[in-house]
């Protein structure tokens, strides 16, 4: 049976571009008699707040979107990431990085398809005397070092994607200087000790696909299917972003009724062919991943 997941990151309040996200998601399962699960990605504390949390469960249920058990909070998780982490060291991988911002940049080159920065390795054999050296005036960031090897995978909407790790990603960030557990390390070792078996979400993070399934590999496990849906944009074909006052669903909901909303995103996604109010429940025998548009779509919530 398939298991989707619904992994909002409470750092305000949810916009459009969120829920676009979580209701291909919750469709995509559904629609094959899947359970949904939902976690909350609160890891950062700088960014997350608990009344966020409520926030985004309760505009899910406005919605019409809902999950089965109870939701995971990542907050509440750190002893298991702990262990993730020494299951991971204990296999000789993760290496402390001293590299401040500025020597990271010079270090690195950028990525081939999203611009992040690709660290060149600068730490990964420093001698111990260096090391030691730093350690008196730095906290290191934790890195896992990376093989030269390709992994592909068949994305349910985009098709074929491949990437050499060594090449296009480089080692990356376990955890953070400041000791948070970072995003890569978490969403894997949840993904895989909720049982998750598809995810379902932005193509923004299609780039990180490749070595999140070399983590999963390195846990010792399938990996789930991934199908990334296009971004939505604001009318100007920016990015959206949670301070967009305009997208945020308190806005939103002043002047919409659930339905009136769902009914725009089907017609975006291509699910509809003309405007429709409509629930996410009736949306379920309508879910095809071939009806699923591929190109970004810049939303315009007057239509
Ligand atoms: N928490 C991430 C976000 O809200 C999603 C992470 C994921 O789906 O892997 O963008």
């Amino acid at each position: 049976m398939i298991r989707g997941r619904f992994a909002p990151s409470p750092s305000g309040r949810m916009h459009l571009g969120n829920l676009w996200s979580a209701l291909l998601a919750w469709l995509s399962a559904r629609s094959a008699g899947g359970e949904m699960v939902l976690r909350l990605e609160d890891l950062d504390p700088d960014r997350c707040r608990p009344a966020y949390c409520d926030q985004v469960m309760e505009d899910l249920e406005w919605l019409g979107l809902d999950w089965d058990n109870q939701p995971v909070y990542q907050s509440r998780r750190t002893e298991f990431y702990r262990e993730i982490f020494a299951s991971f060291e204990k296999q000789g991988l993760v290496y402390p990085c001293y590299c401040t911002r500025a020597e990271r940049l010079a270090a690195s080159a950028p990525h081939l398809s999203d611009g992040v920065q690709i660290y060149s390795g600068r730490c990964r054999n420093l001698p111990p005397e260096e090391g030691r050296l730093l350690a008196q005036s730095r906290k290191p960031a934790w890195r896992i070092t990376v093989p030269d090897q390709v992994i592909q995978f068949d994305d349910l909407l985009y098709g074929s994607y491949t990437e050499n790790l060594a090449r296009d990603c480089g080692d990356f960030i376990l955890r953070r200087s400041d000791g948070v557990y970072a995003y890569q390390l978490a969403v894997v070792a949840d993904d895989w000790d909720m049982g998750v078996t598809q995810v379902v979400r932005g193509r923004d993070l299609l780039s990180s696909t490749p070595r999140q399934i070399w983590l999963w590999e390195r846990l010792g496990g399938d990996p789930p299917e991934f199908g990334h849906v296009p971004l939505l944009l604001a009318p100007d074909g920016r990015r959206l972003a949670k301070r967009d006052r305009d997208q945020e669903l308190g806005w939103l909901r002043q002047r919409f009724t659930a339905p009136e909303l769902v009914g725009r995103l089907a017609l975006w996604a291509g699910l509809l062919s003309e405007y429709a109010p409509v629930t996410p429940a009736e949306l379920v025998p309508l879910f095809d991943w071939g009806k699923i548009r591929k190109e970004d779509v810049r939303n315009g919530t007057e239509s």
